[in-house]
């Protein structure tokens, strides 16, 4: 038996997406827990293996591929690989009373949607406009020159998918965002 919701949040690079969520993670009456997923890529910085994401070789990914392992899973990137393992929900939805936050690509979403139906929730977090993303991106002085270019080339790709989600909200000021996505997360879990 299900006994949490899946809440989905999705949004170009640079949106505010992790952010938010840090901030939604730090409200206990939201009662959310992170779902961890699987890469292919590299660990980043200070990241650990099963706290950001479990990290797998490209042959263990397939391996779970193969095995039918993945909720859902992309290419979201050339050659690095994304997916929610179904063990990653079961354990969180069917074991605790928690809802279950996703931080996926936009078509993993709507893949998720599409599975889980009235028991997920799907949130576009859309920046106030390119030029406003561009400036995210170059103040958080996380990426080089090309990889802002290639995260804003596949901004405007992303956004036509919007109108697919159960809600659109804008991050323009931060605290109003974090407002309208809690709103919308305790809205989804007291009437479902
Ligand atoms: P994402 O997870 O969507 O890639 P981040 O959460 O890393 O985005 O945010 C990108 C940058 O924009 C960060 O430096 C963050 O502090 C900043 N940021 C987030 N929300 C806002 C906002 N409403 N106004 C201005 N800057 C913001
Ligand atoms: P990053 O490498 O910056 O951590 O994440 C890159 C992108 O992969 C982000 O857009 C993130 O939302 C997406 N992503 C992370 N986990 C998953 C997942 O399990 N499935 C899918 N489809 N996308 C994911």
């Amino acid at each position: 038996m299900r006994k949490g919701k899946i809440i989905v949040l999705s949004a170009p690079s640079g949106s505010g997406k992790s952010t938010i969520i840090n901030r939604l993670m730090d409200n206990p009456s939201l009662n959310l827990r992170f779902s961890i997923s699987a890469t292919s890529r590299q660990p980043r910085g200070n990241e650990n293996n099963g706290k950001e994401y479990y990290f797998l070789t490209q042959d263990e990914f397939k391996e779970k591929v193969d095995k039918d392992e993945f909720v859902e899973w992309e290419e979201v990137y050339a050659g690095t690989c994304y997916g929610t393992l179904k063990s990653e929900v079961t354990r969180i939805t069917e074991s605790e009373y928690s809802n279950l936050i996703m931080d996926i690509d936009v078509k993993g979403a709507l893949n998720v949607k599409q599975k889980f139906g009235e028991s997920a929730l799907t949130i576009f977090i859309m920046p106030p406009s390119i030029e406003a993303l561009e400036k995210r991106l170059r103040n958080r002085s996380t990426d080089t020159e090309e990889s802002i270019n290639k995260r804003l080339s596949k901004a405007e790709y992303e956004m036509q998918f919007s109108q697919e989600f159960d809600i659109i909200i804008v991050n323009d000021n931060l605290d109003e965002a974090v407002n309208s996505v809690t709103k919308a997360i305790k809205n989804y879990i007291e009437c479902n």
